[in-house]
């Protein structure tokens, strides 16, 4: 086996470990292989032995490496996990299958709108700062629900779900827990949670997708 074929049947088999455990369906969990900074050599190993979820922080990197990739490789589903910009959303539309980083009314409006020109819908999950942090990208957590109902409501963008980043250098379990905890209020599907170092408490907590990068592809 490749080194990207044993990593991936690894984090794989972790997974399903997880699931188990915490008496969630097999398959209720998702892998986001996040290729950011890493080129299409890197990449194209993970496509061929079959994983086509992945994610991308950056609108302008995954322009230039995904459309080939994609044409080689039919039925990859992209992610976009870092913050748009609003002039930025109609390359993403064209791009990405799945927005996770929704996180202010302006950029929800911007995807709404853009979606109505162009037709296509992508999957949209609302970012939330679990963490409160000064600098750090998301809507607060006392906004979530304000902004999910502005969506639905005003914009008629449908959304399935929520995405954090924990504060780095603290437990995560207490944030992924709180993320879970306003899914389930407002009734949303999809939580995606966990990075390398933390996807196994995600899952725990109710993750149902995670998004792994350096465990997958080394560091970057
Ligand atoms: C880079 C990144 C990841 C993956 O991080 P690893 O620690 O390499 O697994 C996950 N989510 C987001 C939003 C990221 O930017």
């Amino acid at each position: 086996m490749s080194d990207a074929a044993e990593r991936l049947a690894h984090i794989r088999a972790t997974i399903a470990r997880a699931e188990a455990d915490g008496g969630r369906i097999s398959g209720a969990v998702s892998l986001v292989a996040v290729s950011k900074t890493h080129d299409g050599v890197a990449i194209r190993p993970f496509l061929q032995v079959g994983q086509r979820v992945f994610g991308e922080n950056r609108v302008q990197e995954a322009k230039g490496k995904w459309p080939e990739l994609r044409h080689e490789f039919p039925g990859v589903e992209l992610h976009l996990i870092g913050p748009l910009q609003s002039n930025k959303v109609r390359d993403a539309l064209a791009l990405f299958d799945v927005i996770e980083t929704i996180d202010r009314p302006k950029l929800a409006r911007a995807v709404a709108d853009e979606i109505q020109r162009c037709g296509r819908q992508p999957r949209c999950l609302v970012q939330v700062n679990i963490g409160r942090e000064g600098q750090k990208a998301g809507i607060d957590p006392d906004q979530t629900t304000a902004l999910v109902d502005l969506c639905r409501q005003q914009f008629h963008l449908p959304i399935s779900g929520l995405m954090c980043i924990p504060p780095a250098g603290l437990d995560p379990v207490p944030f992924f827990r709180q993320l879970a905890a306003l899914a389930k209020e407002l009734a949303l599907a999809e939580i995606s949670m966990g990075m390398s170092g933390d996807y196994l408490q995600a899952i725990a907590c109710g993750a149902t997708s995670v998004r792994v990068g350096s465990a997958l592809f080394g560091p970057r």
